[in-house]
């Protein structure tokens, strides 16, 4: 199992923080740095059965609200799919997953597609390229970016 963190909050911006009942540990950091800056949140731990009230919940927030998501891999695509029903983007959220979550990289060189699973570094199949994985997710292909990796 591996476990990402998230980054720091740049932005003083309405935050939610979404986690399932084990996912919370990954916020610690970010819960304080959102308290000793005064920075607005909501804190929501879900409990099953509560997708119409995490609907609603999304769907009452202004705009530029940001969302931070941790828990596991169902878990995370569950609340990420009712977010962007709500009208989040991708740039509008960060996610943890705990455990396996099979992630495709597309190459930066050749464009094709990569299985990286959990890897941030992978070589493409196909160009031999070193590749690592970015931010920037394409809802379109269900993938990641995957940069040239410096070394
Ligand atoms: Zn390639």
């Amino acid at each position: 199992m591996s476990v990402s963190s998230f980054k720091k909050i740049s932005r003083k911006r309405k935050i939610l923080f979404i986690v399932d009942s084990e996912g919370a540990e990954a916020f610690s950091d970010l819960l304080q740095q959102s308290l000793s800056e005064k920075i607005p949140f909501d804190f929501h731990i879900f409990i099953e059965g509560q997708e119409a009230m995490l609907k609603t919940w999304f769907n009452t927030q202004k705009m530029g609200t940001y969302l931070y998501i941790s828990g596991s891999a169902e878990f995370v695509m569950m609340v990420k799919e009712l977010a962007f029903e709500a009208g989040f983007s991708e740039h509008e959220m960060q996610i943890v997953t705990r455990g396996f979550l099979p992630k495709k990289l597309i190459c930066c060189n050749c464009h094709s597609e990569n299985e990286a699973g959990d890897n941030k570094h992978v070589k493409c199949r196909l160009c031999g390229q070193e590749l690592e994985a970015s931010n920037h997710y394409s809802r379109r292909l269900d993938a990641y970016l995957g940069y040239v990796t410096i070394k």
